[in-house]
C-alpha cells in the first residue's frame, strides 16, 4: 500500500510534538494532525521535572526552556509542609523548572518543525481504520474532509482520545470521586512566602506565583467537591472558597483562566493495537498531583520515537517495538498509585483531624533525608530502571538512566556526554584503548550507532570498571561490559547485534 506518511501523529500537544521530533530525527516522514489553530494559551502543566529536563538536554532543548522558565530546587508531595528536595539529585538538572505548558509546547513545536515535521493544524481526526497494510485517517477541517494514510499512527490526542476509542483499547480504572478548582488570577495581596499550601478541615489551598505578576490558586473546598468537572468555575466561587477555607481572599481578581478537574484515574489496557500506538494522556490520566502527567508523557515519547523509527527503517530487532508497552506500562501503573496516594493525603475522602495528623506525620517523616530522597527520585523519575534484556553479563548500570558524564575525548577535549545525543543515535562509549574494538564488528554497518572512545574526566558512580557501554537513544544504559569480563569483545558483539540489529 502506497502511504502518504510513514507515521501520522494525532494530537499536537507536548507529547505529540515530542514523538514527531524524535521520529523526524531518524528521518521518518511524519505528520501531526492537530485540531486547534494554535497552541492553547491556557497552561495546565507548570512543572518540568529533572528527568524530563535531562532528556530535553540530550536533544539540545533544555537551554530554550531555561530561557522561559524559573528553576526552583524543590517540588511538593500532596502539598505537605516538607517539600521534596531535588537539589541532592546527581544531575545538573536537579530542580523543578516552573514554566507554563504553553511555552514548553512552543519549544517542542519549533523543534519538530525545524526537523521537517509537517504540522497540519485545524484538522480534527474523526475516524481511523487499520488493516495489515496501513492506517487510514479521516480528518475534518476548514477545507472540508481529508483522507490520509500512514504505515503507523500515534494517538497523542489527550484524555478523550479518539485514536484509543477507534482502536478499541479499553481505558480502565476509577471514575472521579471529587473535583478541585484552579484559577490563574491576579492577587492584589499575595501571601509573602513563595508557594504556600494550606490544609484545614474546610479544605486545601495551594498558591503558585506565575510569570507576569499572576498567581495560580488551586483549591479543594469540602463544600464544592461534588460539583461536576464540566461546571464552569467563577471568580466569585474562588473568592468564596478562599474566604471559607482561609478567611482571606488575597484580593483575587482578573482571572485569565479558571477550570475544574477531578481524580479520574484510568490507564489504557495496552499501548499498542496493531499499527496504532498511544502516548501521553491518551494512555493514562490521573489527578494532577505533583505535576507529573506531561513529564511522564514526554518520557514515553522519547521511549517510543526511536523504537518506531528503528522498525520503519528496517533494522529493529523483533522484540523492540513491543518493549514500548512492556517498559512504560508498569511505570505508569506506579504513577497512578502515587497520584491516588497523594489524593488521599489531599483529603479526597475526608478533611478530618485524623487526616491532618496523618499529613503532619508524613511531613515529619519526609524530614529524614533518606525518605525525602526516596520520594524525590520517584517524582523526578530518576528511579526508572528498565528490565535488562538480552543475554548480557550483569552490570549495575544495565537498564538505568544514563547520567550526565563528563568525558575526556581522544583529542583531549572534555565534553558533556549528553551533547552526544542531539542526533538521537545509539552511543557506544569505550573507555580504555582496546584496539580490537574496531575489529569486533563491522561498525560501518551500524549507521545509527555512534562510537566514542573516551575516559572519565570526572569520577562517576558505577562507571569506574566499565570497558564499553551501549546507551540507548532515549538515554538509558542498554548494557555495560566490565573490564573484568573474560571476553569483552564477544559480549560487545552479542550486545550490539541484540539491540542494534543491522542496517
Ligand atoms: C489542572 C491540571 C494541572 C496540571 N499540571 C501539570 C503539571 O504541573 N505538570 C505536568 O507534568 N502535568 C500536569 N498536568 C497534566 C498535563 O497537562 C497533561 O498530562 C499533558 O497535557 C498531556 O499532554 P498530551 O500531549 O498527552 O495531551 P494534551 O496536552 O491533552 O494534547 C492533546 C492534543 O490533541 C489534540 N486533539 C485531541 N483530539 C484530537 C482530534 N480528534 N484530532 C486532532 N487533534 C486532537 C488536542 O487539541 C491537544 O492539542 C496537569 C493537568 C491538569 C488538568
Amino acid at each position: 500500500m502506497q502511504v502518504d506518511y510513514e507515521v501520522i501523529i494525532v494530537g499536537g500537544g507536548p507529547v505529540g510534538m515530542m514523538v514527531a521530533g524524535e521520529l523526524a530525527l531518524a528521518k521518518v516522514k511524519v505528520c501531526v494532525l492537530e485540531r486547534l489553530k494554535e497552541t492553547t494559551p491556557y497552561s495546565r502543566a507548570l512543572t518540568v521535572h529533572p528527568r524530563t529536563l535531562e532528556i530535553l538536554d540530550m536533544r539540545g532543548l533544555k537551554a530554550k526552556l531555561l530561557e522561559r522558565g524559573k528553576p526552583i530546587s524543590t517540588t511538593h508531595f500532596a502539598a505537605l509542609d516538607t517539600r521534596l528536595d531535588f537539589s541532592v539529585l546527581d544531575s545538573s538538572s536537579n530542580y523543578t523548572l516552573i514554566i507554563p505548558q504553553h511555552d514548553t509546547e512552543k519549544v517542542l513545536e519549533e523543534w519538530a518543525k525545524s526537523l521537517g515535521v509537517e504540522i497540519r493544524r485545524e484538522e480534527e481526526v474523526v475516524a481511523i481504520h487499520q488493516d495489515q497494510h496501513g492506517v487510514e485517517i479521516e480528518a475534518s477541517g476548514p477545507n472540508g474532509k481529508a483522507v490520509l494514510t500512514a504505515s503507523y499512527v500515534v494517538g497523542a490526542d489527550g484524555a478523550g482520545s479518539i485514536v484509543r476509542k477507534q482502536a478499541g483499547i479499553p481505558f480502565v480504572g476509577k471514575n472521579a470521586t471529587f473535583t478541585a478548582m484552579q484559577g490563574d488570577v491576579v492577587l492584589k495581596n499575595p501571601p509573602e512566602s513563595g508557594a504556600p499550601s494550606y490544609f484545614n478541615e474546610q479544605g486545601l489551598v495551594m498558591i503558585v506565583p506565575l510569570p507576569k505578576g499572576m498567581h495560580r490558586v488551586v483549591l479543594i473546598d469540602t463544600e464544592r467537591m461534588a460539583v461536576p468537572k464540566e461546571e464552569p468555575v467563577t471568580l466569585e466561587e474562588l473568592r468564596t472558597s478562599l474566604l471559607r477555607i482561609l478567611g482571606d481572599d488575597f484580593g483575587i481578581s482578573d482571572p485569565f483562566w479558571m477550570t475544574r478537574f477531578g481524580n479520574t484515574t484510568l490507564q489504557a489496557q495496552r499501548y499498542r493495537e496493531g499499527r496504532i500506538f498511544l502516548a501521553g494522556d491518551a494512555a493514562h490520566i490521573h489527578f494532577p498531583a505533583g505535576g507529573q502527567g506531561m513529564n511522564v508523557g514526554l518520557q514515553e515519547a522519547i521511549n517510543l520515537g526511536w523504537k518506531l523509527a528503528a522498525h520503519l527503517k528496517g533494522w529493529a530487532p523483533d522484540w523492540l517495538l513491543d518493549s514500548y508497552h512492556t517498559e512504560r506500562f508498569p511505570i505508569n501503573t506506579a504513577l497512578l498509585t502515587n497520584t491516588q496516594m497523594q489524593s488521599l493525603l489531599f483529603g479526597s475522602s475526608e478533611f478530618s483531624p485524623s487526616v491532618i495528623a496523618l499529613r503532619n506525620m508524613v511531613s515529619d517523616l519526609l524530614q529524614i533525608p533518606e525518605a525525602n530522597y526516596r520520594l524525590a527520585t520517584q517524582i523526578s523519575a530518576f528511579n526508572v530502571q528498565y528490565e535488562p534484556v538480552g543475554e548480557m553479563p550483569s552490570h549495575v548500570l544495565n537498564g538505568r538512566r544514563f547520567t550526565e558524564l563528563n568525558l575526556r575525548l581522544e583529542n583531549g577535549e572534555c565534553q558533556n556526554a549528553y551533547e552526544l545525543f542531539h542526533s538521537g543515535s545509539f552511543l557506544v562509549l569505550h573507555f580504555g584503548s582496546d584496539e580490537r574494538l574496531d575489529e569486533a564488528l563491522d561498525w560501518s554497518k551500524y549507521k545509527h550507532v555512534h562510537v566514542v572512545r573516551a575516559s572519565l574526566a570526572k569520577g562517576a558512580a558505577n562507571w569506574h570498571d566499565v570497558h564499553t557501554a551501549l546507551i540507548r537513544p532515549d538515554g538509558y544504559v542498554a548494557w555495560a561490559v566490565s573490564q573484568e569480563e573474560s571476553n569483552p569483545l564477544e559480549a560487545i558483539r552479542k550486545g550490539i547485534s541484540y539491540w542494534c540489529g543491522h542496517d
